[in-house]
């Protein structure tokens, strides 16, 4: 197996399903902060763009076993073989093995769509329409509400969670200004992690063990998602309930069982 390179970043985030009470703020937050389009009739779920999305699961057990969680799902940011860059085309998608941000560069992207066809997670968006264009001119006042630092997409490019990447140029810029060559802990976060108002959310370097991104993303309770594909996703999630982790990875013990092997 080809060694994944090493930077000096890896930025990941691990999200407590045990804290999160499904409120959606880091959903709004994510689409304010970069811009994420929104359409008069976001009835037509095919077409909406939502770069972190909000998922119910239940244990499926009738009252009053029925227990639910709600999972937060952004972009993995897969560090190994990760998916869509792999099938990209035109090399619109790149991981940055300086930060492990996998990021989309739009005016490369020839909306082919085989980045969202790969993605195992459902991390990825099709704009059907021109970012903003389809509520112009906008409502007086409207046209400031958009994020300076995040540009806003076209008809006919995928799109998809970045980290808030343009949060990370601003730490570092700031760092560079003050004559430092790393970022502290807590200077780049993402939109969601601040907004969220359990602090589910936590963001940080994962290669860096004194982060306390690093230590929750070692604790017994951790998990990712669709483990087995051995994709390496840099976010984590955190649950004490056996079941929840076990859906994380569509565990069911009779598929653990080899073909062809007979239960006993
Ligand atoms: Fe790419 Fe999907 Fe992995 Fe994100 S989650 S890096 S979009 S394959």
């Amino acid at each position: 197996m080809m060694e994944e390179k090493q930077g000096k970043y890896k930025f990941g985030m691990v999200i407590d399903l045990d804290k999160c009470t499904g409120c959606g703020t880091c959903m709004v937050a994510c689409a304010s902060e970069n811009n994420v389009s929104v359409r008069t009739d976001e009835s037509d779920k095919e077409r909406s763009i939502a770069w972190m999305q909000l998922f119910k699961i239940t244990n499926g057990k009738p009252f009053p076993q029925t227990e639910v969680s709600y999972f937060p799902r952004p972009c993995m940011h897969c560090h190994h073989k990760t998916p869509c860059v792999s099938v990209c085309p035109p090399t619109a998608t790149q991981m940055d093995y300086e930060t492990g941000i996998v990021s989309q560069i739009y005016t490369r992207c020839i909306g082919c769509r085989y980045c969202q066809a790969a993605c195992p997670y459902h991390a990825r968006y099709f704009n059907w329409y021109d970012g903003y264009a389809f509520i112009q001119p906008f409502p007086k006042g409207m046209e400031r509400e958009l994020s300076p630092e995040v540009s806003v997409r076209m008809r006919g490019v995928v799109e998809k969670c970045s980290f808030c990447h343009h949060r990370f140029m601003r730490a570092k810029t700031k760092a560079y200004a003050e004559g430092r060559r790393e970022i502290e802990e807590g200077e780049y976060i993402t939109a969601c992690a601040e907004a969220c108002p359990t602090q589910a959310i936590t963001f940080g370097n994962l290669n860096n063990p004194k982060h306390q991104v690093t230590r929750l993303s070692k604790s017994p309770y951790a998990f990712r998602l669709l483990e087995k594909l051995g994709t390496e996703p840099k976010v984590y999630y955190l649950s004490t309930r056996e079941w929840v982790r076990e859906m994380a990875d569509n565990y069911r013990p009779d598929q653990l069982q080899p073909v062809g092997v007979k239960k006993v």
